[in-house]
């Protein structure tokens, strides 16, 4: 018997009474995420499987599992639910894979409007019991209703709400966290302020999250409007324009050029053919500001929904990364980039991609805050030929002086600031000296 098998025999007797799974299908499932958006990252995820994988229920399960897999140095993955795209819960060394989905308890304090929830949490169940008492997330993913909140902590990075509260990881939009270390007897520590930055968007590499602390913001009956321009250009700036107006209350500003509005099936009937979509999710007393812009950029609204006629997120799955998921179903060799360009009211660089690329990078940006300051986020599709022709792409834009978190990488540092950060590195030295947690996801942790 290998040292690998005899440890999992070890690790499965010891955490018998809690829920183990081992069945070779939920096991391979287990092991993916959406890293197949990526050409790249889909043949370096495909083999890579858990051995086994487990289902905590509270935080005293969570530290059973951490010491065991420090005992029998098992590697630990731990995954919220799956819808990553970068490989980022794929355990690439194989052994237990930790599915966080049962820690689901969700607290409000309608009081101060702070909220404490398990990791497995989902961003909408959350929005369930917080809008009642007059509160929601300040920002979401658009798997708003599928993901996990400890997911999109330690793998997401914005989403609707970021044009108000810009990323994840800027101060004040988490207030505190629990972390188990994987030691021979883990700890549980409280984390907050400056010390939040080795936790946030670390893909579970420096702990494991068992609560969060999240501040909310009041909450507010969203419209939907789908506005529709015959030139792209149009659209983007009318998009700048919103951003950056604040007489109008707003949670998404999500501009798309054709052919991106073609692979939305459900919505055709409201998207022209051949033309630019504006999808906007604005508060009711903003609709009326919303007209001198329209007509000042030759738009024209084809679809209108009021708070009391939709969910307030019905467009939601239409934007941000689910562009990407639309148009891969039409064709699935599209594939994506993320970029944030600088600020610029004219969009000049924007416009010059735009025309530079055509259908190869077709234009779909999100406009998010940068402190004091409204820039547009891109998640454009792009026709993928070869791997050096999307270097050059990446690095076209880059020298251009757009930044580009790369979603072809499966690191932390690749994938977000490029730069290793020392204070990740120097949490997981002391919450995970093995090395266990996500191995080969941190460069900075041993040189990897
Ligand atoms: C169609 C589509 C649209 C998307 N849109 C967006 C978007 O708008 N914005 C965005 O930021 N992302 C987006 N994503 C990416 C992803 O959906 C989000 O980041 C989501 O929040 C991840 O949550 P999850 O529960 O699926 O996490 P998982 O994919 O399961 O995990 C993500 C990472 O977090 C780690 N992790 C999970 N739970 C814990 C825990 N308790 N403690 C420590 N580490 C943990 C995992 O190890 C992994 O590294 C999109 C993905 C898809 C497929």
């Amino acid at each position: 018997m290998s040292d690998l098998t005899s440890n999992l025999a070890h690790l499965q007797a010891d955490l018998a009474d809690l829920d183990l799974i081992s069945d070779a299908t939920q096991l391979s499932k287990l092991s993916q995420d959406y890293a197949h958006f990526s050409p790249i990252l889909q043949p370096i995820v495909a083999d890579k499987r858990a051995d086994i994988a487990i289902r905590p229920t509270c935080e005293a399960d969570v530290i059973r599992i951490a010491a065991a897999c420090y005992r029998h140095d098992i590697p630990l993955t731990i995954r919220g639910a799956g819808t990553g795209n970068y490989g980022q819960c794929v355990p690439f060394e194989g052994g237990l894979v930790m599915d966080m989905s049962a820690m689901t308890a969700i607290e409000i304090d309608s009081q101060s409007g702070i909220a404490i929830v398990e990791p497995g949490a989902k961003m909408a169940a959350i929005d369930r019991i917080a809008k009642p008492q007059g509160y929601e997330l300040r920002m979401a993913p658009s798997t708003y209703r599928t993901a996990t909140i400890g997911g999109f902590i330690s793998g997401g990075s914005c989403g609707m709400g970021s044009i108000n509260h810009g990323m994840l990881s800027d101060p004040g939009n988490i207030l505190g966290l629990r972390l188990i270390t994987c030691e021979a007897q883990p700890r549980i520590l409280e984390l907050s302020g400056t010390d939040l930055a080795g936790a946030i968007h670390a893909y579970g590499t420096t702990g494991i999250i068992t609560q969060l602390q999240l501040p909310l913001t009041p909450a507010i009956d969203w419209s939907e409007l789908i506005i529709c321009f015959d030139h792209f250009m149009d659209a983007a700036r009318f998009g700048q324009a919103i951003a950056d107006d604040p007489n109008i209350t707003k949670k998404l500003i999500t501009v798309l050029a054709w052919p991106i509005p073609s692979y939305f099936t459900p919505l055709q009937a409201v998207l022209p053919p051949g033309k630019a979509a504006v999808l906007l999710m604005v508060d009711e007393p903003s609709i009326a500001p919303l007209q001198p812009w329209i007509e000042q950029h030759n738009g024209q609204i084809t679809d209108q929904k009021t708070a009391a006629q939709t969910t307030g997120t019905m467009l939601l799955e239409y934007t941000w990364n689910h562009t990407t998921l639309h148009a891969r179903s039409s064709d699935p060799t599209l594939t994506y980039l993320q970029t944030i360009f600088p600020r610029d009211p004219d969009l000049k660089l924007v416009e010059e991609m735009y025309q530079t690329y055509g259908t190869e990078v077709i234009m779909h940006l999100e406009f998010l805050r940068r402190g004091d300051i409204t820039v547009p986020g891109a998640l454009q599709l792009v026709r993928f030929t070869t791997a050096d022709r999307l270097t050059h792409i990446i690095q076209h834009h880059e020298q251009q002086g757009a930044f580009i978190p790369n979603p072809h990488a499966y690191t932390v540092e690749d994938g977000g600031s490029k730069q290793i950060d020392p204070a990740k590195v120097a949490l997981k030295r002391q919450a995970d000296p093995k090395g266990l947690l996500n191995p080969g996801k941190l460069r900075g942790w041993k040189g990897e």
